[in-house]
């Protein structure tokens, strides 16, 4: 494995980049850019901050990194309509969503529909999905976002392979049936991808993202102290 020593300063701007040990996505704490190392060179990766729309009691909110990523969802063989179980549970609107992409899949002569995921960015702990799933909440119904300055941000662990293979593992769990998409083989290409800075306020134990108000564990973000100290978002407790 390449032993990589690449100064922390933004190759653009000159600012210190922070990152924490985990980190495989880099941001500048100057100009908000986002990078990966890619032989031995900072590769600038496209990043947007969302501007909170909800309130935090203390206007203080912290960024954390999400993955948005346009795929084409294409299948290898052109399912069957019969295929499809079209009277789907309400229970589950991940499943229902998934129904009416494959829908629409369908009815194209071949076989393959754009989808857009949102994925977190930052490395999660068994604890994220005690409370809202976000990135999947997001996929289905994706967040208003309106674009603000650069913020501090750090965590990001997740590269943009991981996010593909995530992706796929986010799909077959979505749907009802999962023996669906596996009999009818799959791709994800990715064709678009850009790094989302979001904003979230503490309460008590829980992170609230300040775009659509779910909430996720203050410790399902990995290394969440080691983050927080980072970015100056305080010593990770009250
Ligand atoms: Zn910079």
């Amino acid at each position: 494995m390449e032993i990589e020593l690449l100064p922390l300063v933004c190759p653009d701007c000159g600012s210190p980049i922070k990152s924490t040990k985990n980190d495989n996505v880099h941001f500048c704490s100057g100009c908000g850019k986002a990078y990966v190392v890619k032989r031995g060179e900072w590769k600038p990766i496209k990043t947007i901050y969302a501007k909170p729309i909800l309130p935090s009691p203390d206007y203080n909110y912290i960024y954390l990194p999400f993955w948005g990523i346009r795929t084409i969802l294409s299948f290898e063989e052109k399912p069957k309509p019969e295929a499809v179980i079209v009277e789907t549970e309400v229970d589950n609107p991940f499943s229902a969503f998934l129904q009416k992409k494959i829908s629409v899949i369908l009815k194209e002569p071949d076989a393959k529909t754009t989808m857009d995921f949102f994925i977190p960015g930052f490395g999660t702990t068994n604890r994220y999905l005690l409370m809202d799933n976000i990135g999947l909440e997001y996929t289905r119904e994706p967040p208003e976002i309106h674009i603000t300055g650069p913020k501090e941000m750090c965590g990001g662990k997740y590269s943009l392979e991981d996010i593909i293979v995530i992706a796929k593992a986010l799909l077959l769990g979505m749907q009802e049936d999962s023996r669906f998409l596996i009999k009818y083989r799959f791709n994800l290409t990715p064709v678009k991808f850009f790094v989302i800075g979001v904003p979230f306020y503490r309460e008590n134990e829980f992170f609230i993202d300040a775009l659509k108000g779910k909430r996720m564990f203050y410790d399902a973000v990995e290394n969440i102290d080691e983050i927080m100290k980072k970015i100056g978002g305080g010593d990770g407790k009250d």
